[in-house]
């Protein structure tokens, strides 16, 4: 507390201003401790003088006064207060002791002292001049009897004096050091940052320099006011000229851009030069020595400006970017040409963005779908896919990094009509990696599918063409089998399943009979009447042998007029009756010709397996002969073979 209150005030960024604050607020600390110790003093002891303790008083007042100033910052009117009264103070002091005192010389010296610390030599001649005046004047009052004898009873208040002057002189002597030794450290500092900064100044210039004259870009400094233009040799060199080659003014530069290019640079530049732009950049051809061009990349700014804006001075650098330009002139020829592959190519090609809208496509493909290559971009899978179905569309699976193999799918153009497609696949990954886009080549594939279609048809026409063969072979098989003025088999059929028949009834063991038959005088009837007649004798007798069979019998025209009845496990007596049967429905027939009614008769033949014949054929030959014989005994008969009538016969 007490500390705070005796420290002296400080004031920012300002040394001197603490130093001098510092020695003022020392003395007047000073002269309040001495002030109220000489009271203290008197008060104590009852010696002084009432006008020595009034100005002690007063001078303790002041102090406190002078002390506020002090912290207000009137730092030269404290100094000049204190200087001016301490001189009066001890002048009056001395006065009113009667004498000059050395004490009190001395107190004149520490004025000088802090007269000078305070305002340098000024302050010094002044407190001199001051204090020799008011010694002077002492001396002359003293020596004229006007003041008092020395009164040498003050001895403690001449003990406290000189203690608080001892004090003073080891203050003052001790202060002077600090600050003299703060001063040498200051100056020490300010040497060494001075130090510090003209070697990054040098290493700036040095880089500077490289930035000039190096191996790197070229630097130019242009004066806009008076049109002169600093060229870096790097820049000389840039161009193919040596450092003295080249002058410096602006025509250096702008008569060398290539004249495609001049039009676009001034415009950049001209740009920032109005201040639209922060930095001028501006690539262009630039001719060199040779009468060849380079590209360049140029970039400045604008360093400054005066305060209606108008630029003064600009620097900026060339950048030599040939080879940049010269690698993307190559590539952009590697995409045109690729672009022209890519348009020119037969089949439609579309590039998907991975999220399923169309990239790019080619002519082909907005062909293909009757949409404008504008309305294209932008489509998604979904707007031209017949069918889509997320979860097993190939999209999904290509996505999820699968090989698909060549696919059909049903597009849909833009006017509604569905037509099918061959499409080719794939992911495309740049070279982390990193799935790209989805390339697809995509081919109509109408034709080949129509030509399927109309093959197909064909197939189906020509089955139908071979089943309806099949049907007329199956119906000429038939026919062969069948006689076509009846409908009945014929022999050849007779031949075929007569065997059949036999060997079945030899292995089930029943008896198969067969009855023949012939028309009686049937050459009469023709010859009579005509062979149409005989034909309808002939239909109408064939209806009648086939309606007497059952379901297990054949009925067959044997020859021309003749009749063959297979009567399977029929015996031969059975064969008889059912001959008989059918002789008598047979004279019932009645034929109309010309009005009159025409009937006629047969004669049947009866034998039987295996009584009369022990295989096919010789069971048709005993049956034949049983025939003959119903013929010779006069027709119209049924005859069944008897071996002992034909052994008989025989015998006649
Ligand atoms: P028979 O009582 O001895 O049997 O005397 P027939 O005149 O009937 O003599 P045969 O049996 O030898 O006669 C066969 C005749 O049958 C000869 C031919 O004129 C006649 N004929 C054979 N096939 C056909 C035919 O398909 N249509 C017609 N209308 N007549 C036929
Ligand atoms: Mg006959
Ligand atoms: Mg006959």
């Amino acid at each position: 507390m007490i500390k705070r209150w005796l420290a002296p005030p400080t004031f920012k960024d300002d040394e001197e201003k603490n130093r001098r604050a510092g020695l003022l607020n020392a003395t007047i600390l000073f002269i309040l401790a001495y002030t109220a110790l000489v009271l203290s003093g008197s008060w104590i002891g009852g010696q002084l003088p009432v006008a020595t303790l009034a100005i002690n008083a007063l001078a303790f007042a002041g102090s406190l006064l002078l002390r506020r100033w002090l912290f207000h910052g009137k730092l030269t009117l404290v100094g000049l207060c204190l200087i001016s009264f301490g001189i009066a103070m001890v002048t009056a002091s001395a006065a009113s002791v009667g004498t000059v005192r050395t004490t009190i010389s001395i107190m004149y010296l520490f004025l000088v002292v802090i007269a000078g610390n305070l305002f340098g030599r000024r302050g010094i001649l002044a407190s001199t001049l001051a204090s020799s005046l008011a010694v002077g004047g002492l001396i002359l009052a003293e020596n004229a009897g006007l003041l008092g004898t020395p009164d040498y009873r003050v001895g403690f208040t001449q003990w406290i004096t000189y203690t608080f002057l001892f004090l003073v002189a080891g203050y003052i002597t001790n202060y002077a050091l600090q600050t003299t030794l703060d001063a040498l450290r200051h100056t020490q500092k300010e040497i060494e940052e001075r130090k510090r900064t003209e070697e990054a100044l040098r290493e700036s210039e040095l880089r500077w320099q490289f930035a000039l004259e190096g191996p790197g870009d070229g630097v130019w400094d242009w004066n806009v006011q008076t049109n002169i233009l600093y060229y870096s040799p790097q820049w000389k060199r840039m161009l193919g000229y040596e450092a003295d080659e080249v002058g410096e003014d602006l025509g250096e530069w702008d008569q060398r851009i290539h004249p495609d290019d001049q039009e676009r640079v001034y415009k950049d530049l001209n740009q920032h030069l109005d201040g639209q732009t922060e930095i001028y950049a501006s690539e262009y051809r630039l001719r060199c020595k040779d009468g060849g061009y380079i590209w360049v990349l140029d970039r400045g700014k604008v360093l400054t400006r005066t305060l209606d804006g108008k630029p003064l001075r600009m620097i900026g650098v060339h950048t030599n970017i040939s080879e940049r330009k010269r690698i993307e002139e190559a590539k952009s020829k590697s995409e045109l040409r690729f672009r022209s592959l890519f348009e020119q190519t037969h089949d439609a090609v579309f590039i998907i963005n991975l999220d399923g809208r169309h990239l790019a496509a080619n002519q082909r493909a907005s062909d293909l779908l009757g949409y404008s290559p504008e309305e294209m971009i932008g489509l998604s899978i979904r707007d031209i896919s017949a069918e889509y179905d997320h979860s097993t569309d190939v999209f999904s699976k290509l996505m999820a990094g699968e090989i698909v193999p060549l696919f059909e799918r049903q597009f849909r153009k833009k006017d509604g009509r569905v037509f099918p497609v061959e499409i080719n696949a794939e992911l495309i990954r740049d070279k982390a990696g990193k799935p790209l886009h989805i390339q697809s080549v995509v081919r109509d594939i109408s034709e080949r599918k129509e030509a399927e279609e109309a093959l197909r048809a064909a197939n189906e026409q020509l089955s139908l063409r071979v089943a309806e063969v099949e049907q007329l072979q199956a119906e000429l098989r038939e026919q062969a089998l069948h006689d076509p003025l009846t409908g009945l088999y014929n022999r050849r059929y007779l031949a075929e399943m007569l065997e059949r028949e036999i060997t079945r009834s030899e292995r089930e063991g029943n008896p198969l009979s067969i009855i023949v038959s012939d028309i009686d005088h049937f050459k009469d009837i023709n010859d009579t009447y005509g062979h149409q007649v005989g034909d309808q004798f002939l239909i109408k007798i064939a209806g009648l042998m086939a309606g007497s069979t059952r379901k297990s019998d054949f009925v067959c025209r044997y020859g021309g007029e003749e009749f063959v009845l297979v009567l399977p496990g029929a015996s031969p007596e059975s064969a008889e009756r059912r001959a008989e049967k059918i002789r008598q429905k047979c004279a019932e027939i009645v034929i109309i010709h010309e009005g009159r009614p025409l009937r006629l008769t047969m004669s049947f033949g009866v034998a039987s397996y295996p009584r009369h014949g022990s295989n096919a054929e010789e069971t048709i030959i005993k049956a034949d002969k049983a025939l003959y014989k119903s013929k010779q005994r006069g027709r119209n008969l049924v005859t069944v073979w008897c071996q002992e009538e034909a052994v008989s016969s025989l015998l006649e």
